[in-house]
């Protein structure tokens, strides 16, 4: 179990969630897709997270040519010259059901990072940040493309909240609703 908290202001950006052991295979992004808001389903479902191993999200480098076009997972964002480009963004990147953060972060504008469709690409960089300004997630919600938040791993920091550490770290007698970190219950609030 972890929260992940703003490396910024410490400010806690999630509930504590338990790890899934790889990002979802998607196969289809149109499998579910509401046909309303133009999103496809979460590639992660709510109350949990995965690391994705892979670079994630801009900048983006031209691809090695020529090569197999590999099998799509339909994870791909939305980009011009798409095919021709790798990702180049950070790697371990963690991903989260939209709803289990969106809450506690601010979209803001620069340059094209909400440029989409129904929703932003996710391939202009990060487009929400945390009360205190750090930039420090991204959003793809477009109509064509996967539904997906990652956290940049450079601005957060994920704490694990294991069993054995909450039962130390929490004074004998005090529920455990009570012990949580300061900044979570404010946010609550
Ligand atoms: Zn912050």
């Amino acid at each position: 179990m972890t929260v992940f908290y703003c490396a910024k202001c410490g400010t806690a950006l999630t509930g504590d969630l338990p790890a899934l052991p790889s990002v979802p295979d998607i196969d289809d992004p149109d499998a579910g897709r509401d046909e309303k808001t133009g999103q496809a389903r979460s590639t992660v479902p709510r109350g949990h997270y995965a690391i994705d191993p892979d670079p994630w999200g801009a900048p983006f480098v031209p691809a090695p040519a020529p090569r197999q076009p590999a099998r799509a997972s339909g994870r791909e964002l939305l980009r011009s010259a798409s095919g021709a480009t790798d990702s180049a963004g950070p790697r371990n990147s963690a991903v989260l059901h939209p709803d289990d953060v969106m809450p506690r972060l601010t979209p803001f504008t620069c340059g094209d990072n909400w440029t989409g469709c129904c929703g932003p690409t996710g391939a202009h960089g990060p487009n929400l940040a945390c009360t205190c300004g750090s930039r420090l997630a991204t959003w793809a919600a477009d109509c064509l493309g996967p539904n997906e938040l990652h956290l940049d791993p450079v601005r957060v920091y994920a704490w694990p909240q294991s069993e054995a550490t909450e039962a130390a770290q929490r004074p004998i007698g005090v529920p455990e609703e009570l012990s949580r970190p300061v900044e979570e219950s404010r946010k609550r609030e």
